[in-house]
């Protein structure tokens, strides 16, 4: 397909050796792991491997890692399995106002269920203070959901100072890490993380793959009953070729993260720097320095964001408005409404992000279209 891609929040392309990787386990290698013949213990065998290189992906031991159907699977996991194990310790849930909604709309779930919740206000950057988050823990409180890095504007959370008070206070600690973990170098032990969500397709992995990791000895009470896979934690014969393609796709990135870092941050700058040369009207939404590396969220006044997508959707650059659930609907995001109160800022803001594939030259290509466009809408 030609056009510029820019959409990599949203979904990133599969590479070719994370294909490669899954094909014989559609072909030759299509034993159920559960199986005691040779089939199965081949597959229960990759299977394995496949648990111990995610494992240490993060600095977490082989038994820690459940596998799941992706991102939205292993919120709701670790935020409806924890609270329903702990309910009779408390039911008072913390999380922040500019959360997923695989987070916010599993939270809501649980208030209507009994839970009480707080949301924590973020600043303009959109960012939360860790003393907020020691400031709201209660006597009654279970849980902690905090996002590490989010998928609208970009903004990374202090997880490791949260992860401290967490661990004091004696409070699990969750957190959304599917934007970050691609280009964030990421240790649960280290920052006393107890669950953490991480999904395949925003790696360059298959869609409908993630994980959850969860830390050792913490009771998750189970959504899915039937067999006794995932020690018991989620029932149902394991996606196979998807895990050894999340394998493969790990891997890769373990490899590349930090050259990666470094490339999607340069990709970033560059396309700012070119809307500051060429003096079009721009604000940044979220931040600059305490920031992932490939989302980039930009604000043109006197546009409009319908206007702006359909426009460079014809000039060949595929781009968002910000969570793809937002997308299509008229109601403004719930991340950038958490961090400003400025309709115009809102309902003109566009969220580029970065990737495997994309180019410096695609990047320059885009943003001189993007202000072509920016200059034509303002002047009509
Ligand atoms: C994409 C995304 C999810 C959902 O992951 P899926 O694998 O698509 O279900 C959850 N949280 C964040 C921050 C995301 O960007």
């Amino acid at each position: 397909m030609s056009g510029i891609y820019l959409d990599h929040a949203a979904t990133s392309p599969t590479r070719e050796e994370v294909v490669e990787a899954m094909i014989p386990y559609f072909t030759t290698q299509y034993g159920n792991p559960s199986s005691i013949h040779q089939f199965g213990r081949n597959t229960r065998q990759a299977l394995d491997e496949a648990r111990r290189v995610i494992a240490s992906s993060i600095n977490a031991n082989f038994k820690e890692i459940i596998f799941t159907s992706g991102g939205t699977e292993s919120d709701n996991m670790a935020i409806l399995g924890a609270a329903f194990a702990l309910q009779e310790k408390g039911k008072h849930i913390i999380t922040s106002k500019v959360e997923h909604h695989a987070v916010l709309h599993a939270v809501q779930y649980l208030e209507e269920k009994g839970f009480e919740v707080t949301y924590l206000p973020v600043d303009e950057e959109g960012r939360i203070e860790p003393q907020q988050v020691e400031d709201a823990i209660r006597e009654d409180t279970i849980l902690v959901t905090i996002m590490y890095g989010n998928n609208e504007v970009g903004t990374l959370q202090p997880i490791q100072e949260i992860g401290k008070i967490t661990s004091e206070k004696e409070v699990l600690f969750h957190t959304d890490a599917v934007q970050a973990y691609g280009s964030v170098v990421i240790d649960v032990k280290h920052m006393e993380i107890d669950l953490l969500s991480v999904s395949a397709h925003k790696i360059n992995g298959p869609k409908g793959n993630g994980f959850l990791y969860a830390r050792e000895g913490l009771w998750l009470e189970p959504r899915a009953f039937g067999g006794e896979q995932e020690r018991k934690r989620r029932a149902g014969t394991e996606n196979v070729p998807g895990i050894m393609g999340m394998k493969k796709a790990v891997e890769l990135i373990q490899a590349e993260k930090v050259d990666r870092h470094e490339q999607l941050l340069n990709m970033k700058k560059r396309m700012l720097g070119i809307f500051k040369e060429e003096d079009i009207e721009y604000v940044l939404n979220g931040s600059i320095s305490n920031s992932l590396p490939h989302v980039l969220n930009v604000s043109f006044p006197g546009t409009n964001v319908e206007a702006m997508l359909v426009n460079l959707d014809l000039g060949g650059i595929a781009a968002s408005s910000g969570s793809a659930c937002t997308a299509g609907s008229i109601e403004p995001s719930h991340v950038l409404a958490a961090m400003f109160d400025d309709h115009e800022r809102m309902t003109s803001a566009i969220r580029f992000s970065f990737g495997y594939g994309n180019t410096m030259d695609e990047i320059e290509r885009a943003a001189k279209e993007t202000i072509r466009i920016v200059n034509r809408l303002t002047s009509m």
